[in-house]
């Protein structure tokens, strides 16, 4: 018997009525045969609710108890999900993460997945139930519970697929798939049928509205991921390995997958830093030990023993960054750091781009054409990126998705 794994977002369970429709969904494949896990985000915008309820107590709450309390919102759509298919005469039952045998780090708020113990899992499915698991939250060795990370329910997801041994795993959203661009930005994006794990993975580094350690799990474990809308009929995008390579190679002109936008960043420059070995070191390790995640960083060759370094960060971990710093041994150091919170990430990626020439500069000049000013650029094998002003962030995308033929009537 076939067994799937499937993943609702919040979009997906907003209400009452559209997670009944998602329970007929889940009917049809049981009374086909299928045995059927679902992981589950909390309805609609319930998370960042709760997270504004427990900040108009506290600005400071427990990462503790903030986690119990984000992890709530799961469980109301599981057990609703769940009572939804038992009203229909299918059984199902609810399983919070930790049931589900999701064990975690300890990490407040951030935790990764150590492992799972997926004997209650196929206990359940052997009882013939559909198992739906609330997502985004597991337990720690310390028997705490845990979540994630925001978008988490996806991650969990792939772990339950990866500990199934499924061959995919559904990722059911409010849009049809992967699009060469954020289709609010650029409206001429097309949907992407299939991106291959390392593309995907720049994606959603780079802005794509899905949680980059899901698809570092997805990759690890060999788990395409198939992400759908739960509303229309559209046939979604594989996230696989190598994609269409195959298929495509000699036929296409473009290996310019798609473009990313992110424009939640902001940039922290220290000039004039002593260069001696260790700085760097001791600088990111402060404001990791911090959990204050870094994103990129660019150096500049020295002069005279001292150095100029930039780096980039999401917007509202700036000001804890800042302060971190200023407190620290480094404030006796640096002459003068300056910041900018109004700035955004465009990249392109495209596994064809490796060791053809070309690209970057194809890139700079359409950005330089358009008088749109480059303050950072950050390459990877398969990934250029700019930083740019936000209010240039729009016209940015369209130039490029124009420019590197990926508009929809081009194709
Ligand atoms: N509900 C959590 C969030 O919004 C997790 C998720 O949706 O994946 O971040
Ligand atoms: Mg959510």
């Amino acid at each position: 018997m076939s067994l799937i794994v499937q993943k609702y977002g919040g979009t997906s369970l907003k209400n009452i009525s559209i997670i009944k429709k998602v329970a007929k969904k889940i009917q049809s494949l049981n009374l086909a045969g299928t045995k059927v896990v679902v992981i589950v985000s909390a309805m609609g915008n319930t998370t960042d609710s709760l997270i504004k309820k427990a900040h108009q107590i506290s600005k400071n709450p427990s990462p503790r108890e903030m986690d119990i309390l984000l992890s709530t919102g799961e469980l109301v759509s599981s057990t609703l999900l769940s009572i939804a298919l038992n009203s229909l005469k299918i059984p199902a039952i609810s399983l919070s993460g930790s049931q589900a045998g999701i064990q975690t780090d300890i990490n407040h708020g951030k935790a990764r997945i150590n492992s799972i113990n997926p004997k209650r899992i196929f206990n359940e499915l052997k009882k013939n139930k559909v198992v739906i698991i609330a997502g985004f939250q597991g337990t720690s060795l310390l028997e705490e519970t845990t979540t994630l990370g925001r978008g988490g329910s996806d991650t969990t997801a792939v772990a339950i697929a990866a500990s199934l041994n499924t061959d995919q795993c559904e990722i059911y959203t409010d849009v049809d798939g992967i699009f060469t661009a954020d289709p609010r930005l650029v409206p001429k994006a097309q949907l992407l049928h299939q991106i291959a794990f390392e593309e995907m993975l720049e994606f959603a580094s780079y802005g794509a509205k899905m949680d980059p350690r899901a698809i570092e799990l997805a990759m690890t474990y060999k788990i395409p991921i198939l992400v759908k809308s739960s509303t229309s009929n559209s046939l979604g995008s594989l996230i696989s390995e190598d994609a269409d390579m195959k298929k495509t190679i000699g036929e296409i002109k473009n290996k310019v997958r798609g473009i990313a936008t992110d424009n939640n960043v902001a940039k922290i420059t220290i000039r004039k830093l002593k260069d001696k070995p260790g700085t760097s070191a001791s600088l990111f390790g402060l404001l990791a030990s911090e959990n204050v995640s870094v994103e990129d960083i660019v150096q500049n060759s020295s002069t005279g023993g001292f150095t100029d370094l930039s780096f980039t960060l999401k917007k509202p971990e700036l000001q804890q960054a800042l302060t971190i710093l200023k407190n620290s041994q480094f404030n006796s150091n640096i002459s003068t750091v300056e910041t900018a919170n109004n700035l955004a990430k465009i990249s392109i990626i495209g596994t064809g781009m490796q060791n053809t020439p070309g690209y970057a500069a194809k890139m700079f000049r359409t950005l330089g054409n358009a008088n749109i000013n480059i303050e950072m650029i950050i390459t990877s094998e398969i990934r250029i990126t700019c930083i740019i002003h936000e209010s240039d962030l729009q016209s940015a995308a369209q130039l490029l998705h124009t420019e590197f033929s990926l508009d929809k009537n081009n194709s």
